[in-house]
C-alpha cells in the first residue's frame, strides 16, 4: 500500500500509524512497558520516531514471525526470558491507531480479574455463512444479537497466553488471533466493547476514512490570540514546541517553560473563552512542576474537545534572535500536531529575530505571540 514502506509508518494527519497507536499504550495507566514486535529494518525508525513524539515505555523490541501467531509467540518467548518483565500482556495490532487509553485500561482491568479480555465491536451487517465455488449459495444466517467482532487489544495473564501458544506450537495449530487458542484451550475470555472507533488500517480507502475521522465538520470559526514571554538562562535545555533544541542556554520557568506551547494555549483558550494558562495550569500547582508542555497542551485540547470545540488551524510566531529555528520548524510542527491530534496542515511555526533590538535581540528571552482558530463542532 506504502510502495513497499511499512504501512504503519505512513503518516496519517501529523503523526506516523504506528506512533499513534504507541501513544495510546504511553497514555494508559495500566500499561508499564512495550513490546514491538517488527521487521528489523524498520526497528531504527521506529525508535527514533518514538524518542521524538515521547514515547517512553518502548522496552523491547522483537523480531516478527511468518505469522501473527509467530510473531506473538517469539514475544511472549523473550518476555519469559526476562524473568518478571509482565505478569499481564495486552496484545494489540499497531494498525489500530484509535484505540482509546480509557479501553486499554479497562482490558487490561478485566482481563486481569477474568484471567483474559478482548476488545470487540457489534456487528451491523447481517453476516451469512456461505458455500459454492462459482455460484455462492447461502447456508445460514446468523444471528446478529449472538456475533461479535473481535479486534485488540486482547488481554491475558501473561502465564495463561504463554501456555495457549506452547501447546499451539506443538499441536502445528494455527489461529488468527489470541483469544481463539483461550477457546481451544478452555480459557475464560471476557469481552469489552470498544468505545470509539477502532478500525484496523489496511486499505487506501481505510486511510482517507481515517483522516476524515481527524479531520473537521462545519461550524462558524472562533479565534484568540496568545502571547508569552520566558527568559534565558545558562543550565536548563531550550525546549519549544516541545522539541528539544540543542542551545547554550534554556528557558527559565515553573513548568519546562516552552513559551511557544504556553502562547499556544492561551490562543486556544481565548478562542473557546475558556480563561487562560494561568487559571487552569497554575504555577502555585505542585502538579505542574517540571510538567512537559506537550501534556498542559493536550489537557488543554481535552477541555476545548469537552465543550464541543475542535481546532481549525493555529499560527504561531517564535521571536528569537539565536539560535536559529528553521531546521526546526517541521519537528515544532509536527509535535504540536500530534499534541492537538490534527492534521500538520492545521499548525503553522514561524520564526523571527528582531534585528537585535529589546529584550529578545538582546538574547535574553524569547517570546511568542500565537493565534488559534476553532469550531464548534458539537453541542453540548
Ligand atoms: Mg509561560
Amino acid at each position: 500500500m506504502g510502495g513497499g514502506k511499512n504501512k504503519l509508518l505512513l503518516e496519517l494527519a501529523g503523526a506516523p500509524v504506528i506512533i499513534r497507536t504507541l501513544r495510546a499504550f504511553e497514555r494508559a495507566e495500566s500499561v508499564e512497558k512495550i513490546a514491538v514486535s517488527c521487521a528489523e529494518r524498520d526497528e531504527g525508525e521506529i525508535m527514533a520516531l518514538a524518542r521524538v513524539h515521547g514515547i517512553n515505555k518502548i522496552a523491547l523490541f522483537v523480531r516478527g514471525g511468518e505469522s501473527r501467531q509467530s510473531s506473538v509467540f517469539n514475544a511472549l518467548r523473550t518476555i519469559k526470558a526476562l524473568d518478571g518483565f509482565a505478569d499481564l500482556v495486552l496484545i494489540h495490532d499497531g494498525a489500530r491507531p484509535f484505540i482509546s487509553p480509557a479501553d486499554i485500561d479497562r482490558c487490561a482491568e478485566m482481563a486481569r480479574s477474568s484471567g483474559g479480555c478482548i476488545v470487540g465491536r457489534k456487528i451491523t451487517d447481517t453476516v451469512k455463512e456461505i458455500s459454492g465455488e462459482q455460484i455462492k449459495k447461502i447456508e445460514k444466517t446468523h444471528d446478529r444479537e449472538r456475533l461479535f467482532a473481535a479486534q485488540t487489544p486482547q488481554g491475558f495473564l501473561f502465564s495463561n497466553i504463554l501456555d495457549y501458544h506452547e501447546r499451539a506450537e506443538k499441536e502445528g495449530f494455527s489461529a488468527t488471533d489470541d483469544a481463539m487458542l483461550a477457546e481451544r484451550y478452555g480459557g475464560q475470555v471476557a469481552l469489552l466493547w470498544a468505545e470509539n472507533s477502532n478500525m484496523k488500517l489496511t486499505s487506501k480507502e481505510d486511510f482517507l476514512l481515517a483522516k476524515a475521522m481527524l479531520s473537521l465538520g462545519a461550524g462558524v470559526a472562533r479565534t484568540g490570540t496568545g502571547y508569552d514571554v520566558h527568559r534565558l538562562v545558562e543550565g536548563r535545555p531550550l525546549i519549544l514546541c516541545g522539541v528539544n533544541i540543542p542551545h547554550e542556554m534554556g528557558l527559565l520557568g515553573h513548568s519546562d517553560a516552552d513559551v511557544a506551547v504556553h502562547a499556544l494555549i492561551d490562543a486556544i483558550l481565548g478562542a473557546a473563552a475558556l480563561g487562560d494558562i494561568g487559571q487552569r495550569f497554575p504555577d502555585s500547582d505542585a502538579a505542574y512542576e517540571g510538567v512537559s508542555s506537550i501534556l498542559l497542551l493536550e489537557k488543554t485540547m481535552d477541555i476545548i474537545r469537552k465543550e464541543g470545540f475542535a481546532l481549525n488551524n493555529c499560527d504561531l510566531t517564535i521571536a528569537c534572535q539565536r539560535p536559529k529555528l528553521l531546521p526546526h520548524r517541521e519537528a515544532m510542527r509536527s509535535s504540536l500536531a500530534l499534541a492537538m491530534a490534527c492534521d500538520v496542515s492545521m499548525v503553522s511555526v514561524k520564526a523571527k529575530t528582531t534585528e537585535g533590538l529589546g529584550f529578545v535581540g538582546r538574547q535574553e528571552g524569547i517570546s511568542c505571540y500565537a493565534t488559534a482558530s476553532l469550531v464548534k463542532i458539537e453541542e453540548n
